[in-house]
């Protein structure tokens, strides 16, 4: 358990690091990397995936609703505004058709989590929703504990729709805040207030789903120290279990409408790294627990007590203690993993939906996991969860001789040199203060980066 005190707030110094600051690195919610999958594994592969796995295999579930009713400039999410309601109601009965799909192979499967992302999965409304859940349930064997979330934009939560969440079995909700400050908000065309978001809370509070989750984001247009500590304060008081927060990836080369955001306006690498550590000593003050990178916890919350008997696991919605042996991504641009590999869907609506309407899976990406992938996602996992890789034990356990990382050795003295990392007898340790750049350690296990400007995020 991490502890509290002194150590969680000290930080790595702002001038020996901005080196790193600038420098593009994966995010690591999968190894390899989502850039690295190609279209050497499609639909007929996937098929053969899907029919190996066990019957005992335990499966999660992502489903992906493409669809909000606006765009925010920073958003770096598979979405669009459709003008009507058709194209959401077209979308909802190719889900269904996918459903059944992987239900013919896969079915009958226990499920023990179940994640809508998007978009704004609750635009689909209270049918849609309560229908696909059912699906759900009548294909695959949903665990009476499952843990099923969604993402809410609090600025469209009706009543109805927080209560057909609760009936169709949802148990927490994800709610994006970002921002409190009205400039910011202005600036990335998302202004959302306090009270309506108090309004949301209340609303699946009295619905009667209480693991809330909050998403804070950092470094966007405007924002300073200051702004970063009004919200997280405001954002205090609707107590929420969790917190993710995520610095703004400006990438407008791969997302167009980011061209919208001033990019004068966008704070520099030694300030996003001011923001995120007032952001986290505000949360740590208030009694959270450092989870990873980037999640924080109430004491008593499950990813704490995971992260404890060290168990924590990253996954594409971040950090996670499901259990699951098997990802089943669902809807267009969903990703997938399974044993051998991962798969990804067609990204456009309009491709994802003319493979499912043919009675094919729409997996157009992807890649096969070798053994040393296996290694390398092992220790990558391990640092972005415990912040510490036991390398020798780690290199046993995949069944690699000892000096099989031997190269990697140089790249993690000059980080050693800064700081940033310990490292005595092959085991590598992050320390507290260096926990803000835990993906730049990472990075050096990666055997597929290359410097690819602009793919990726900047370190911090
Ligand atoms: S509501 Fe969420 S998914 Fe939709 S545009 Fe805004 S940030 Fe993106």
């Amino acid at each position: 358990m991490i502890k509290h005190g002194e150590e969680e707030l000290a930080h790595v110094a702002v001038g020996t690091v901005s080196k790193y600051l600038s420098e593009r690195i994966p995010r690591y919610t999968s190894y390899p990397t989502a850039p690295h999958f190609s279209a050497a594994v499609g639909a007929t592969l996937y098929r053969s995936w899907l029919r190996a796995l066990p019957e005992d295999a335990r499966l999660s579930l992502y489903l992906h609703v493409p669809f909000c009713r606006s765009l925010c400039w920073y958003c770096g999410c598979h979405t669009r505004v459709p003008g009507h309601r058709d194209p959401i109601d077209r979308y909802m009965a190719i889900l269904e058709r996918e459903i059944a799909l992987v239900s013919e192979l896969a079915g009958g499967r226990r499920v023990v989590h179940a994640h809508w992302g998007g978009g704004t999965p609750t635009i689909v409304g209270p049918s849609a929703f309560l229908a696909v859940m059912s699906l759900l349930r009548e294909r695959f064997a949903v665990e009476p504990g499952a843990e099923i979330a969604v993402e809410i934009d609090p600025r469209r939560l009706d009543v109805a729709m927080a209560s057909a969440l609760a009936s169709g079995g949802v148990t927490r909700a994800s709610i994006g805040i970002q921002t409190f400050d009205a400039r910011v908000q202005r600036a990335v065309n998302r202004v959302q207030t306090l009270e309506a978001t108090q309004a949301c809370v209340d609303r699946l509070r009295g619905a009667g789903i209480t693991a809330l989750n909050v998403d804070l984001l950092y470094g966007l247009p405007h924002q300073t120290v200051e702004s970063c500590e009004t919200t997280v304060a405001a954002a205090l008081g609707l107590a929420p279990a969790r917190f993710s927060v995520f610095g703004y990836a400006h990438v407008p080369a791969m997302k167009r409408h980011q061209r919208m955001i001033e990019a004068a306006a966008l704070p520099d690498g030694e300030e996003r790294l001011r923001q995120e550590q007032a952001i986290g000593d505000a949360l740590v003050r208030a009694g959270y627990v450092r989870i990873g990178l980037d999640h924080y916890a109430r004491p008593e919350d499950a990813l704490v007590q995971a992260q404890t008997r060290g168990g924590l696991r990253r996954n594409f919605q971040g950090y996670t203690d499901d259990p699951a042996d098997a990802l089943i991504g669902l809807g267009a641009s969903s990703i997938g993993e399974l044993p051998q590999g991962y798969v990804q869907n067609a990204s456009g609506v309009r491709d994802w939906a003319r493979s499912i309407e043919k009675g094919e899976f729409a997996t157009v990406r992807g890649i096969a996991i070798t053994r040393e992938d296996r290694l390398r996602a092992d220790i990558i996992e391990r640092l972005m969860c415990d912040l510490r890789a036991d390398i020798p034990s780690i290199l046993h356990r995949h069944g690699f001789p000892p000096g099989f990382l031997d190269a990697e050795r140089s790249g993690l003295d000059t980080l050693a040199a800064d700081g940033l990392v310990r490292a005595e007898r092959g085991i590598i340790t992050v320390p507290e203060s260096a926990r803000t750049l835990v993906r730049r350690i990472a990075c050096v296990f990666d055997a597929y980066l290359r410097p690819e400007e602009g793919r990726h995020a900047v370190a911090v």
